[in-house]
Parts: C-alpha cells; structure tokens; sequence
C-alpha cells in the first residue's frame, strides 16, 4: 500500500516518542465519499441508533480506514533497540465521520456527538481485540477542521505501545493508590466539593478547570464514578458526554485565535487497571500536530527532512561565522 518506511521513534531521554507522519492534502474529501471504503455506518430508527455493514442515504456518522494512517500493519520500518529504539509503525488507524456537514464540531448536533461516540466505542471494542495492540487513542485533532477538509471527526488509533503521557498518568495513579489507597480523581471530585472551578456535574460527568492543567485552556470532563470503562459507557452516559462535550467545545470555540482539541484519557485495554479513573481533556491547540504532542506526547514529524534542513542551515550559518 505504501512504500516509505514508517518508523516508531522512542527517545530514552524524554520518555517521549515520534512518528515520521505528516498530515496529508486531500484533493476531495475522503469522509463526503465514506460509502466508498466504509467499514460500519451509525444511523437511528424510531429513536434508537442502529449499526449498519452498509452505507444508506441515511447515515449520520460513517467509520472508514484512515486513507493516510498514522499506523497500519501494512508500513514497514525498522527494529531497534537501544540507545536509539524504533520499530515499524504497525497498528490500525479508522475515522469516524461526524455529520455530513463542514461545519466545526461544536456546531453538530447533540445526537450526532453521541452517535460519534457510539461508534467509537465499537471502534474501541474491535481494535481491543487485536494482538499487537496495546493502546486505543480516541481524539478529536482539530475543533476548527484544520484536519480532513474541515469535516469534523473523531480519529481512533490503535497503537502498539502506551504513549508516554498515559504510561506517566498510569504509574502516577498506581503509585498513589500503592501508597494511600487513593484514587487522585475521586478524592479531587470529594475536594473541590462546590467550588467555582466546577463549572458544571450530573449524574455521570463533571466539567472541572483543572487546579494544575498541564495543557492551555485545558477543561477536564471527570466521569463521577470510579473506573468504568469507556466501552462499557450506556447510552444514557454517552449522551451525557456528548452534551458536556458540546457545551465545552463551544466555549472554547469563543476563545479567539485558537483552535481546540480533544483528548480521551483512558486506561489500556488489555491490562488490568482499576486504579485508573478515566477523564476527557479539551483543550487550546495551535496546529493540528499539537493535539497528539500536548494530548499523549506523540510527536508528528518527518526526522529525515527536518534533520537535512536543520544540518544544511547549520552548515551556512557555521561557514559564515568561521568563514569557510
Ligand atoms: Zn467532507
Ligand atoms: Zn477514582
């Protein structure tokens, strides 16, 4: 399918990873023509959301492979392993289309944000299932469409190794719990009790302003109960979250000059963690690249070109102040 080579990067320095990917140009819109490489369709009969193999004239959220992916078994790469690790950027990419309209993603309906979800977590469910995947990233890019055409969607990931800002939140959670028998999100809930920084709860979702954000404009969405995971969400939940998620989204959509994104912190799926206690993070990004940089410490980057550049420029420069 492909003929470069797609690496992996770890650096041991950093904890950090990279990816040599770049966001591709569509001369069309891949989502406007999903019925072309569909993989499941969500639509809604008498009020209850279906699941379809096929793709009608009705489908409201359509789930297709990514036609550029970040990772697919297909790529080939090298294996290494120390002090400069990599290995082949293998893995499942799939976007879920949400809508049918260019429009930005807090302006979709409620119903079509819950659809998304619904079909992310069938996503969730099928990609849990295979082998070399150990992390499932559900995300949202670019709020404003600087990603695909502008066609709001949720990108799901399945990746073979646990990116670094999830493998930090894990060990952190499992540290505390060790040694106070705590969760942090739960005793954070207990403590901020009713102030401001709560901006909104129900039954099922709280939307915190984090006490410490690690991310600008960062609002967190806290599930109000202990460790449930995000395939097993009902639909009452989900619906709940897309309401929330809405809600923030066009908050931050007043924010000028900014562009946001969406981050699902959860938990691997194949490892036990009960320790963990998922949450949504929404957040300001500048570019496209920054969501998966600032949500889970993957950076996007083309190593081979930007190491010319960098060389090349350094070379003109040095030969001008040594006058070579
Ligand atoms: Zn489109
Ligand atoms: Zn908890």
């Amino acid at each position: 399918m492909v003929d470069r080579k797609f690496n992996i990067k770890y650096d041991f320095i950093s904890g950090n990873s990279s990816i040599n990917w770049s966001f591709p140009e569509f001369a069309n819109c891949p989502l406007c023509t999903a019925d072309k490489d569909l993989i499941f369709s969500i639509f809604r009969k008498s009020g209850y959301i279906k699941l379809s193999r096929e793709i009608g004239e009705d489908w409201s959220v359509a789930v297709i492979d990514h036609p550029s992916p970040i990772v697919d078994d297909s790529y080939e790469g090298e294996w290494n392993d120390w002090p400069l690790k990599s290995e082949p950027a293998k893995g499942r990419h799939y976007v879920i289309a949400l809508g049918k309209d260019h429009i930005p993603f807090h302006e979709l309906s409620k119903d079509t944000i819950m659809e998304g979800l619904y079909a992310a977590q069938e996503v969730y469910k099928k990609f849990s299932e295979i082998n070399r995947v150990v992390y499932i990233i559900i995300s949202l890019f670019s709020a404003n469409g600087y990603d695909i055409k502008g066609h709001p969607h949720f990108d799901v990931i399945g990746l073979p190794y646990i990116p670094k800002i999830i493998g930090d939140q894990l060990n952190g959670f499992r540290q505390i719990y060790e040694d106070r028998n705590e969760c942090p999100v739960c005793d954070i809930i207990k403590s901020e009790g009713n102030s401001n920084r709560i901006i909104y709860s129900n039954e099922n979702w709280l939307v915190v302003i984090p006490w410490s954000p690690m991310k600008y404009n960062e609002i967190r969405i806290l599930q109000a109960t202990h460790y449930k995971q995000f395939q097993k969400l009902t639909q009452k939940e989900i619906e709940s979250l897309a309401f929330m998620l809405k809600v923030v989204g066009a908050s931050m959509g007043k924010l000028k000059g900014h562009d946001y994104s969406i981050a699902f912190n959860l938990p691997p799926p194949k490892r036990s963690t009960n320790y963990f206690h998922m949450y949504v993070s929404v957040y300001s990004t500048q570019t496209v690249e920054d969501a998966l940089y600032n949500g889970y410490g993957i950076l996007l980057t083309d190593p081979d070109n930007s190491v010319k550049d960098i060389s090349r420029t350094f070379r003109g420069v040095l030969k001008d102040f040594v006058g070579l």
